[in-house]
């Protein structure tokens, strides 16, 4: 296919020639323009022509919404893209839901499972908890229920009710009003709230009465009851609510996140005790197949449901047995049987045909069974191939890695049988262990081979030397990159100097001759329980960069992200660097898992812990790169500084687009306004008054430099190094960006732009501009994902630069470049899920390479 005059973002004006129906990688570091090709012009159009096709009225919308910057594109197949995901999964979504497998578990259930005598069969919607039909009724399908008790809201219970024994209430004055209300009621407010009667407490805290009553404020009980006596004039007539009755209805109304993360902490989940979490009505969970109800179905590993799978699917059809069965069992189960060879591309299955663990089958509905049985292997195959066979298909998304739901993603359009598209992938090897990754070429080459053509952005080496096509772009990031430096077969790269990918690709390694740091001590953890870790011990090296290795699922975030975060910050004292978040939903953290085990030496060399993940650093484009790094509180100053703002009184307030004065007034400082299509997704389109400037006008006219607020956040971190050159609060922050591979991002770029690499890169930009003090614990999960080597090779410079200062980093790392340059190494495995959880090696890395049993150990030979 033929790219004329591609102009999106930083690409100059390129003409580009791909070839279909082929495997064809895009490289360059990051900010080059890899995506802004890939996905911002060749997938964007193929995007706008389908749209299109399908809904012409819909054209001036969308055209609004951004068509790509190209003069031309021939021969452009359909595309789907596979993207990471950006911001917040659906809690409800699971496995099942996004690789639609759990419709197929549903049909098996309805139609070929064990009902109990005198039940009426069920239909496939009976067995999903997200809908009405199917959802336990008690808890509509969460599975748990939430409630506040008396020990979560009263959590001291010596204090009276004057000393506030009642925490769950609201603070302040409206806290007082309640206990103003029980003075009236007649209630005891100076007992120990033990002490009191229980049928008071009881009252107090589960009624859901709410008398009104006149409240004397600022008189004791006893001049209360006189007061009420006779019948005096009241400060006013008040209403009571019980403390539960507060409670929950705060946490379902209130728009405030920190009234809700407040009242959040007197609620507690647990399971739902109609049905024991299982989410579904007691109807749908009393049919079984294979002696297990739906529930339990879902809790099994892809594995185990595999090899549970394997005899009900093999079929009693091979060949001359098929046209005698065929006989008996009639037409349509004949014509399934047809249907099920043509699906499984004709060859015969040789094995007796074997239903054991479900022995009341009919022969009609032991012909369904094998039917569905094999599709789903033939799917579960592929996911297990992707090495995602440890998780179940209950599990929720948001706790998958975005690396697990591409991948996931990609396992399902594999069973989709599309032909002809483009797919467009974002750095699948991310979350990859090497030992996974020749898997994941595999599936690739099914796609390919399937008749589809393949477009992936990567920056991993190995897969990026089975592409058959290769298209660099660069040489540099933002204004320096934006050209196609090579489009053609890998070897010819060989040849092209401006090429930084070449380098990697093709020079001899240097060899590595690092000495490792000593550890200056060690920080020991002992029983560490969390998800597949039962019980495990380890030893992490203080003063040294370690990272943890192992397949996908062995459980290296288990102990690196959650474990070792909350343990120590179980020993340091302070609040949980997960609860921290202000983002995270008040009700998974009640829900969350607790990690068990302690910390038995070291923790004097810890002062404090830095996570330094790749959540993204905000849920709405309000937050930006310069908000988030606090760089913004000082541009702001400097533009409320100007003759001007002051002349016209502008306060640094003035120019947040969060704040209602200095913003346009129709978008309320977002830029963009929301278009709603009748019947495609929506699109959002720039605000038309204020042009997606953000701000209103009498804000734009002030300027520094001959620059606006607006402006200013259009700058590219490089170009704000210029703009800035002087002013040294705004330069420190701008300088550490640009240094850490930043420096094509926009100031304003929202944060539901970036990537986990970018929000994990800001994160770490906006840490290393801090004093460094040492005795800090970094700990990052996978840091050079997102990374061309070049970049990755100057981020862990950054790293070492940390541990230098006296500081710890621990880091999750598949990249051998990367691990080489680890001091210490803890390999976990040997395998994923229940087959991983533990140490299999660890050691400097010129010992893990020799370990026996790792499955690291070949990579890392190679890469040192
Ligand atoms: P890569 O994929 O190679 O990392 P991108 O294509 O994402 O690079 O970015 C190339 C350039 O385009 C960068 O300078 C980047 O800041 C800019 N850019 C990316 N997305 C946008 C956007 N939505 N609006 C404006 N500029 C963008
Ligand atoms: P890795 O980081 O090595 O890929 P993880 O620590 O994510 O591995 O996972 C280890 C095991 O724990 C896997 O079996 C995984 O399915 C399970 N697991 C991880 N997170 C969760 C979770 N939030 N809920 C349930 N199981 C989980
Ligand atoms: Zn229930
Ligand atoms: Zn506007």
């Amino acid at each position: 296919m033929k790219v004329r005059g591609a102009r999106q973002n930083n690409l100059k004006n390129i003409d580009v020639d791909i070839p279909r129906d082929a495997f064809v990688v895009f490289t360059g570091i990051s900010g080059s323009g890899k995506s802004s090709l890939a996905f911002g012009t060749l997938y964007a159009e193929a995007q706008r022509r389908y749209l299109e096709s399908v809904a012409p009225y819909a054209r001036r919308l969308i055209d609004q919404a951004g068509v790509p910057e190209v003069d031309a594109i021939d021969g452009l197949p359909p595309a789907v893209a596979l993207q990471q995901q950006r911001g917040s999964a659906n809690a409800r979504s699971s496995v099942g839901s996004v690789t639609t497998l759990s419709s197929l578990v549903r049909m098996l259930y309805s139609r070929v499972g064990e009902y109990p005598r005198n039940q009426p069969m069920l239909y496939a919607e009976d067995f999903s908890p997200n809908t009405v039909a199917g959802a336990c009724p008690t808890c509509h399908g969460i599975g748990r229920v939430y409630d506040a008790t008396e020990a979560t809201m009263v959590p001291d219970d010596t204090l009276t009710i004057r000393e506030r024994a009642i925490a769950a209430w609201p603070p302040a004055w409206h806290g007082q009003n309640l206990r103003d209300i029980l003075v009236s009621l007649g209630y005891d407010v100076d007992t120990p709230w033990r002490d009191l009667p229980k049928k008071d407490r009881d009252w107090i805290l589960f009624t859901d009465e709410t008398p009104t009553v006149p409240v004397y404020a600022g008189l004791s009980p006893e001049q209360t009851r006189v007061a009420l006596k006779r019948r005096m004039e009241p400060s006013y007539q008040g209403t009571f609510t019980g403390a539960r009755r507060y409670v929950l209805e705060t946490f379902a109304n209130t728009k405030s996140a920190l009234m809700k993360k407040r009242v959040s902490q007197y609620i507690i989940g647990r399971d739902c005790p109609t049905c024991q979490g299982k989410r579904l009505k007691r109807e749908a969970l009393s049919v079984t197949f294979a002696g297990l109800d739906i529930a339990e179905f879902g809790d099994l590993t892809l594995l185990k449901l595999r090899d549970l799978l394997i005899p009900i699917a093999q079929g009693e059809f091979g060949t001359a047995e098929a046209t005698t069965k065929g006989h008996i069992l009639g037409k349509a189960a004949r014509d399934a049987a047809v249907e099920r060879r043509v699906a499984a591309g004709g060859s015969a299955h040789k094995s007796a045909p074997d239903v054991r663990r479900t022995p009341n089958l009919s022969d009609e509905k032991r012909v369904a069974a094998q039917r569905l049985a094999s599709e789903l292997l033939e799917r579960i195959g592929a996911l297990v191939d992707l090495g995602l066979g440890y998780i179940s298909l209950d599990r929720s998304t948001p706790t998958l890695s975005s690396g697990e739901l591409q991948r996931l993603r990609l396992a399902t359009q594999l069973s989709s049988q599309l032909f002809g598209v483009v797919y467009v992938l974002d750095e699948p090897s991310a979350g990859l262990h090497p030992a996974d990754g020749e898997a994941l070429l595999t599936i690739l080459e099914r796609l390919k081979a399937a008749g589809n053509s393949l477009f992936v952005v990567e920056h991993d080496l190995d897969v990026i030397r089975h592409a058959e096509w290769l298209v660099d772009v660069g040489p540099g990031a933002g204004e320096k990159g934006g050209e196609v430096i090579y489009s053609g077969p890998i070897a010819g790269l060989a040849d092209v100097e401006a090429s930084i990918t070449r380098r990697y690709l093709f020079d001899k390694r240097v060899p590595n001759d690092r000495t490792p740091r000593e550890a200056r001590a060690w920080l020991r953890l002992e029983g560490v329980t969390r998800n597949n870790l039962h019980g495990l011990d380890v030893e992490l090296p203080i003063g040294c960069f370690t990272a943890v290795t192992g397949v996908s699922g062995s459980g290296k975030s288990s102990l690196v992200s959650q474990a070792l975060p909350e343990l120590v910050a179980e020993h340091l004292g302070g609040p949980s660097p997960a609860a921290e978040e202000d983002d995270v939903d008040p009700l998974l953290d009640v829900a969350r898992e607790a990690t068990g085990g302690r910390i038995v030496a070291g923790l004097e060399h810890v002062r404090r812990l830095v996570r330094v993940d790749q959540k993204p650093i905000g849920r709405t484009p309000r937050s930006n790169l310069s908000t988030y790094s606090g760089m913004f509180d000082h541009v702001r100053r400097i533009f409320a500084d100007t003759p001007l703002a002051r002349r016209r009184h502008y306060s640094p307030g003035r120019f947040s687009f969060n704040v209602a004065q200095g913003r346009c007034p129709v978008c309320e400082g977002e830029g963009y306004v929301m278009v709603e299509l009748q019947f495609l997704p929506s699109v959002f389109a720039p605000c038309s008054t204020c042009h997606g400037s953000r701000y209103n006008p009498q804000t734009l006219e002030v300027e520094w430099n001959g620059r606006n607020i607006a402006q200013v956040l259009e700058l590219t971190v490089d170009d704000a190094c210029d703009f800035f050159a002087g002013e040294a609060s705004v330069m420190r922050s701008l300088d550490v960006l640009r240094e850490i591979g930043l420096g094509y991002l926009r100031l304003g770029q929202p944060a539901t732009e970036l990537s986990g690499g970018e929000a994990q890169r800001i994160k770490l930009a906006t840490e290393l501009q801090r004093a460094q003090r040492g005795n800090t614990i970094y700990i990052l999960d996978e840091p050079t994902s997102g990374l061309h080597p070049s970049d990755g090779d100057r981020l862990m410079q950054h790293l070492q630069g940390l541990v230098d200062a006296g500081n710890t980093v621990v880091v999750v790392e598949h990249d051998m470049r990367a691990i080489t340059q680890a001091d210490w190494i803890i390999d976990l495995g040997p395998g994923a899920g229940e087959d991983g959880g533990r140490i299999v090696a660890s050691g400097v890395p010129g010992v893990v390479a020799e370990a026996e049993g790792s499955l690291t150990a070949r990579y890392l030979k190679a890469a040192l």
